[in-house]
């Protein structure tokens, strides 16, 4: 209930634009109460905006006017830069979700738990971020519903309906008006100021404005005191990424885990590594329950336990025994999923020149190198994983710059500098960010090495 009220009416308007000054006008006048969705690193920028052949205002305000501006509302998030969420690595969602709402809270002077996404975007992955590492507590998408009932997934809240459609907007109020429930229910409306403009609607909105306010029966309150009550407050949230490393000796010699943390901490990045590798093992072991190793990993995979886990496979694998490679893979990328994680798989690269197995098998470093890294582009793409392309980078590094060993002595597994390597390539691949000039360096001889190694992780990752 709201107030003792069974009926609440609540209004969304995003971008925070100059026209928002004219709507709440309106709504201050029929006692009706909005949220507003601010981009915050858009505050203060201003443009136009062509629609329908009209051009209209669309200048935001600066931030010192916000307090002022929407006093007696609420304001909420919007991400900084109005960015398209499904686009962007596991940490950018973070920060622009998380930093806008925070630098909103801190200019407002209370705490701003809501958000919108920029254009409706948003996917699984999305949420489960926010839902780990943001203190979110509602995010409304673009989607409709004609209920009226209270929403269980507040991160994916639907709307009733957009203020632009005039005649769904008339009937379902009315319909809400005529209502007498005997549970909570809610009317949700939203759209942008700006479009009042467009098609100088803003006669129309007024009246509409009228029709749905001074009902003793409703309660006109924001989307947080409608959603969530009066009295709520920010709840916690676990802003570090959860890591976790599948592997054997490529992954756990010079512990690849640890490398790999210090240089995203090094770049101010949060987060929690763990792993789970033995000599020699294959996915199909760590995909297997009755396995020593394998029964770990079935226990760690606890649902919301990680939110992205890197998988390796034995060295020769995915070329001497591909169809292994594949079943694994698909199988541990399914369970990974199902726990709100993502799975990103970390190629690894030929054995050096002089290497036994290579004679064995037939193969020279660059064509196992070549030869696996299609085998990891292919399962990545059919389980739609990303590749961290660590053997590409190994291949350059080897056939361009020979005073650098990546090897250790039996010209297989990493050196230091190799694992440094292997770590750059997964912090790019994580981050999307470029690991040219990450502060940390391991395993290197002088910053000339360092900073070879991170241009071939860059080259590989970015492809330039
Ligand atoms: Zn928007």
């Amino acid at each position: 209930m709201f107030q003792g009220k069974m009926k609440a009416v609540t209004f969304s308007y995003d971008d925070a634009v100059t026209q928002d000054q004219r709507l709440i006008h309106l709504f201050n006048k029929y006692g009706l109460k909005c949220t507003f969705n601010i981009n915050y690193d858009k505050l203060g920028v201003a443009r136009a905006l062509i629609r329908e052949g009209v051009t209209v205002a669309h200048c935001k305000p600066q931030p010192c006017e916000v307090p002022g501006i929407y006093a007696g509302h609420e304001v909420a998030g919007h991400t900084l830069t109005h960015a398209h969420l499904p686009r962007v690595s596991d940490h950018e969602v973070i920060r622009q979700v998380e930093d806008d709402m925070q630098k909103l809270s801190e200019l407002v002077g209370y705490e701003v738990v809501g958000t919108v996404f920029p254009c409706g975007d948003f996917d699984d992955r999305v949420i489960n971020i926010m839902k780990n590492h943001t203190t979110a507590a509602y995010a409304r998408t673009t989607k409709h519903t004609d209920s009226f009932e209270p929403q269980t997934d507040l991160l994916r809240f639907k709307a009733n309906v957009h203020h632009c459609n005039w005649d769904k907007l008339f009937a379902m109020a009315k319909e809400f008006i005529e209502m007498k429930p005997e549970t909570p229910q809610i009317f949700y409306v939203w759209g942008h100021a700006y479009e009042f403009d467009i098609d100088n609607s803003w006669d129309k909105m007024e009246e509409f404005c009228k029709l749905i306010s001074g009902h003793d029966d409703i309660f006109y309150g924001t989307n947080k005191e409608v959603l969530l009550g009066e009295n709520y407050t920010r709840r916690e949230c676990n802003q570090d990424l959860r890591i976790l490393f599948i592997g054997n000796s490529y992954t756990y010699v010079n512990e690849l885990w640890n490398v790999f943390a210090d240089v995203a901490r090094g770049e101010g990045y949060r987060l929690t590594v763990d792993q789970v590798t033995k000599g020699g093992y294959r996915l199909s072991q760590m995909n297997d329950p009755e396995n020593e190793k394998g029964a770990v990993v079935a226990e760690k995979l606890k649902p919301d336990a990680y939110d992205v886990v890197f998988l390796q496979e034995q060295s020769h694998t995915p070329v001497s025994n591909q169809e292994a490679f594949f079943a694994a893979s698909r199988s541990l990328c399914e369970k990974i999923r199902a726990i709100g994680a993502r799975p990103i798989f970390y190629q690894t690269w030929g054995r050096k020149d002089g290497n036994q197995d290579l004679e064995t098998f037939g193969w020279t470093p660059e064509g196992m190198s070549l030869a696996l890294a299609e085998s990891y582009r292919a399962i990545g793409e059919e389980t739609k994983a990303t590749v961290s392309p660590v053997g590409d980078a190994f291949l350059d590094v080897y056939k361009n710059h020979p005073e650098i060993n990546l090897y250790h002595e039996d010209k297989t597994h990493p050196s230091p500098a190799g694992t440094y390597l292997a770590a750059l390539c997964h912090y790019a691949t994580l981050y999307r960010t470029s690991p040219i000039g990450v502060k940390y360096h391991f395993g290197v001889e002088n910053d000339a090495q360092a900073q070879i190694l991170q241009e071939a992780a860059h080259k590989a990752v970015f492809g330039e």
